[in-house]
């Protein structure tokens, strides 16, 4: 027995700080460096080919590997460095490696990263903050043990759990929305969300407004950050080189899923990879890069301050034991 084809692993990250993912620097509007958006929902995302590049490379520095097994893994002009492409490297085996230079054929790698979405975005209200959410985010943690919500009884309302006194409105500044504590769905759904890690203090201000309304107020409490370009000559900043960019704010729920293929159907150069045996062993590979991620970050910006994300622990079926073990 060599077990299921794959795994998929949910995972829910917290915003430490702004999160600076852009789109290659176009102007557009108001805003210098914008975000990558879903095409279709205008909603903020992070790419999984970003996240696969930083956890590529934090998996490298955790196991030793940096900075050859990162990167993209093309060899130097001298023929030397890049991805090592061994059986028994976890870095090539659970990240894939670039074509070899004895001109080996490329590995696309064991583990997949989706893009991460908003789950749960964090607002300033008269009620002091709320985490909104919508179903259209609900149906992206859905498999993951989050009840399917089709949509709200109705559109433009804020639902959320009663709290002795609720107002009749919410005011979030330009949006007035009358408050629905009423839904017997959203009981469960702060239950499940917590199940997947996200801590009580934000699903006890959880709130959830129509997908139209939460792409609008998304995009209207995004961060927008001025900095100032500096003269690396000089230190100083430089004449007239303040540009604006935005960010995914502190305090966002991020969500996201990890593909762990099972290293036993897959072979490299028609030889068995000994790095890693199971779905779990993979799984456990990317964890080792959850707290460079908490502390160095993911997009751009870093140096001041941006983007770090802390991977919210979830018991999982590894940890468990109902899957990826062996069967003897
Ligand atoms: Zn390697």
């Amino acid at each position: 027995m060599t077990g299921k084809s794959f795994e998929i692993f949910p995972y829910v990250g917290l915003a430490l700080d702004p999160i600076h993912v852009g789109t290659g620097g176009s102007r557009l509007g108001r805003v210098d460096n914008t975000i990558v958006r879903d095409p279709v929902t205008r909603i903020p995302k992070i790419p999984g080919s970003s996240l696969a590049g930083v956890m590529r490379a934090y998996t490298a520095m955790a196991e030793g590997k940096y900075p050859g097994c990162a990167g993209l893994g093309q060899p130097g002009p001298g023929g030397t460095g890049g991805h090592c492409g061994q059986l028994d490297c976890s870095v090539c085996t659970v990240f894939g490696f670039a074509k070899g230079k004895d001109s080996g054929g490329g590995f696309a790698g064991l583990a997949a990263f989706s893009d991460m979405h908003v789950l749960l975005f964090p607002v300033a209200s008269q009620l002091g903050p709320r985490w909104l959410t919508c179903p259209m985010s609900l149906r992206q943690a859905g498999g993951r043990g989050v009840t399917h919500v089709d949509d709200l009884p109705e559109q433009d309302a804020f639902y959320c759990r009663s709290e002795g006194q609720a107002p009749q409105s919410l005011n979030l500044g330009w949006l007035h929305l009358p408050v629905k504590t009423d839904w017997n769905k959203l009981e469960s759904i702060s239950q499940e969300l917590e199940r997947l890690g996200v801590p009580s203090y934000i699903t006890d201000r959880l709130g959830i407004v129509s997908d139209k309304l939460f792409s609008h107020i998304v995009n209207s409490n995004l961060e927008v950050c001025t900095s100032v370009a500096i003269n690396p000559a000089t230190g100083a900043a430089e004449e007239k080189a303040l540009f604006t960019y935005e960010a995914i704010p502190r305090g966002t729920v991020l969500i996201w899923e990890v593909t762990c293929r099972n290293p036993k159907h897959f072979k490299i150069n028609k030889q068995d990879i000994v790095a890693v045996t199971t779905p779990c062993d993979v799984r456990g590979i990317v964890a080792n890069a959850d707290s460079y991620l908490e502390h160095l970050g993911i997009g751009g910006m870093g140096s001041r301050g941006m983007g770090r994300l802390r991977v919210l622990k979830a018991q999982d079926s590894c940890e468990t034991g109902e899957t990826g073990k062996e069967a003897s």
